[in-house]
């Protein structure tokens, strides 16, 4: 399990500081950023790809009393990055001085703290983390902060981590998770980039396979993918890591947090598509600039 100790130590030990200084009121701002950041900072070579037109990818969220690092996935630099399959998806925790600026609630930052943990747990296993991602925050909904932070502890224990494959397994297949249907497929906004680019081809058949034939044909693509198994894993949970952190994920009100999920999935169910139709020229690099390319074009409307 790649970095496991390093994601562990990085997440779990500061989280009582980020609990305290949001509960204290006090005049710091905790300041959270992600690895990708961290390589994008020392990469400082010009990207000019149509995302940044040589400015820097690099994004900033800011509170009163937190400030969180993120980038542009629509710069092909970034997204190279971000995708990156050496990631270790840990977050540096700092501190900052408080600004005059609105204030971050507590319970938004917590849920969004507590689903990456939940990240860092079963990262290795991205279709079970979505649905995982998807079960928490259903349940999580009715209760309040303390009793959230309880119910995760529950699921982070090793019996109850076993309960929770088995859930899994016993109402979906991991190869079909998110679900994988035609109207849903059209609907992604890779479409917009099969009909110039010729790496796309095997998108405009599964365009045109019935929904009965889907899922044979499906399964055939992830195995001719230029990607392997692994790769593809590794890839889908370096993105989801992105999505939890740019998106602070479940987001807010917790009215929204089921739209918020819906979202999430149909992100991921565009890069796995773009994963498993990419073969001969696939490599990280080609895979970064398509998918910057197609999240300029109209991810932006999945906020
Ligand atoms: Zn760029």
């Amino acid at each position: 399990m790649k970095n496991k100790s390093t994601a562990d130590s990085a997440v779990k030990p500061k989280r009582k500081t980020a609990y305290a200084a949001m509960a204290n009121n006090q005049a710091t701002a905790s300041v959270w950023t992600p690895d990708y950041v961290l390589r994008l900072q020392q990469n400082i070579q010009p990207c000019g790809c149509p995302g940044c037109n040589n400015a820097s990818p690099l994004m900033q969220f800011r509170w009163r009393n937190h400030v969180r690092y993120s980038a542009d996935m629509g710069c092909r630099k970034a997204a190279i990055e971000i995708l990156n399959r050496t990631a270790s998806c840990t977050i540096t925790f700092s501190e900052g001085a408080a600004e005059s600026l609105p204030e971050l609630a507590a319970d938004r930052l917590q849920m969004n703290q507590l689903c990456l943990h939940l990240f860092t747990a079963f990262r290795t296993e991205p279709t079970l983390l979505i649905y995982l991602l998807g079960r928490f925050i259903r349940e999580a909904a009715a209760l309040d902060t303390q009793q959230r932070v309880a119910l995760q502890e529950a699921w982070l224990q090793p019996d109850f981590r076993q309960t929770l494959r088995l859930d899994f397994s016993r109402s979906h297949s991991p190869d079909d998770y998110p679900p994988v249907r035609l109207h849903t497929l059209r609907e992604l906004p890779l479409w917009s980039l099969a009909e110039e680019d010729r790496r796309l081809k095997k998108l405009e058949k599964l365009k045109s396979t019935g929904e009965e034939a889907l899922r044979q044909r499906w399964r055939e693509l992830e195995n001719t993918s230029g990607f392997s198994a692994a790769a593809q894993q590794e890839i889908l949970g370096n993105y989801l890591f992105y999505l939890l952190c740019h998106h602070f994920f479940p987001g807010n009100p917790v009215e929204e947090w089921q739209k918020n999920f819906a979202v999430l999935c149909r992100r991921v169910l565009n890069l796995k598509t773009l994963l498993i139709v990419m073969s001969t020229e696939a490599n990280m690099e080609n895979l970064g600039a398509l998918f910057a390319d197609c999240h300029r074009k109209v991810m932006a409307c999945w906020r």
